[in-house]
Formats: C-alpha cells, structure tokens, sequence
C-alpha cells in the first residue's frame, strides 16, 4: 500500500510518514501542490491512497485534487483540513474526495479511515456509473473500458449516460433525440444513429463484445454481460 501524503507542515508530515511506516505502508511526501502533481504522474498507478491538505504553498489542495479525478476516479483520498469550516470539505467531496478529517487527529483514527477509503475505493461511487467492464465517471467526463481511458465528446457522453441509466432497456431514437439532444420531436436526421456509431467505435475493441445492439425498429440497447 503505497499512501502519497500532501502536506507542507513539516511536524505532520514526518508524524505521518513514521507512522505510516510503522504500520507497514509505503508513505512519499510531497510538499506543495506543483509537488503533488509531479508525483502523481511519476507515480501513475502506483498510488493506492492520498491523503491531501487543502492549504498548501503554491497553491489549494483542490487544484491536486481536480488533477487526479481527471486521470483517475479511482484512488482514494482523505482530506486533510485545518479549517474546520463546512464549505471547505463539501467542496471536496464534490470534488470527488472520499473523506475527510480535520487537524488534529488521533493517528488511530486516520488509520481506520484509511482502511475505509481503501475499502471503498473498490466500490463505485456516486460519481459514477458501471456496467459491465464499463465505467463512467460523471465528475471527469471520462469513460472507461476494462482499464482503457475513453476520451468522449459532450454528445457522446451524454448519450453513454443515458445508455448506462437504462442498461438492457431498449432506447428508442425519439427518447435519445430528447434526453441527449433536447428535440421533443425527430428532425428526420440520422443524428441518433450517426452518435451511435461514433459511441460504439470508441468503447469497442477487437477482441471484446460489442455492447450496443441495434434493435430494429425499436431502437438501441446497452448490454449489460
Ligand atoms: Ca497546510
């Protein structure tokens, strides 16, 4: 378990880092939220928890915070506050942060949040949708398959949202038409058909099942295996 500790107070830090140690944890320190970041992309993939302060140097802790739901939904983090005020942490849960605690702490505490937040981090979140090998996350706008980062377009996105809130239900072109594309009515385009196809070139692979069935004369349905 590899925890990336952000936190410029030095007496927290070395307190931290000993004690995580201690504990049999891996613990880096970055200092500053240019740091963080820094840290984040040469540790890609290698960090289980973060645990973040808000507060930094060179910047907010919630900068740190927007860099990593962007590469990834997935790692854990627990923020680290010394404001004890309510907007501070709300925001950072918005952020998609999975908890908090406000300085100072008992260490046995941390701990048994840490645990939690790993836990949990294996679970979807509110923040977004799974089907099958399929993620959503709905703070970044990122799709993934088995892994795989999807870069999708806002209408694209959009309509994999509506694909992966009705899983096995068949969609028809007129209820796409006006959930992703606002028309109470069929402009007599293709428009449905053509995002589609857009949709299942980016989630599909060789090798992997499609999971976007055409249903004739009904419309589309998500598969969910
Ligand atoms: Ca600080």
């Amino acid at each position: 378990m590899h925890v990336l500790v952000v936190e410029d107070d030095e007496r927290i830090t070395s307190f931290l880092a000993k004690g995580l140690q201690a504990e049999g944890y891996v613990a880096t320190v970055a200092a500053g939220a240019g740091e963080a970041v820094a840290l984040l992309e040469t540790l890609r993939g290698e960090v289980d928890l973060v645990l973040l302060d808000l507060g930094l140097p060179d910047g907010s802790g919630e900068d740190v915070l927007r860099h990593l739901r962007r590469r990834d939904a997935h790692v854990p983090v627990i923020i680290l506050t010394a404001r004890g005020d309510l907007p501070d942490k709300v925001r950072g849960l918005d952020l998609g942060a999975n908890d908090y605690m406000t300085k100072p702490f008992a260490f046995e505490e941390l701990l048994a949040r840490i645990r939690a937040a790993v836990r949990s981090g294996a679970q979807p979140t509110a923040t977004e949708l799974v089907v099958g090998d399929l993620r959503l996350d709905l703070l970044s706008k990122v799709a993934w398959r088995g892994g795989r980062r999807i870069e999708l377009a806002p209408r694209e996105w959009a309509l994999l949202e509506l694909f992966m809130r009705n899983p096995t239900h068949v969609l028809s072109r007129s209820r796409i038409l006006n959930q992703v594309w606002d028309l109470g009515f069929d402009p007599g385009s293709n428009v449905v058909d053509v995002y589609v196809g857009y949709l299942r070139r980016k989630i599909n692979r060789p090798g992997l099942e499609p999971l976007i069935q055409t249903v004739r004369g009904a419309g589309y349905r998500l598969l969910a295996p």
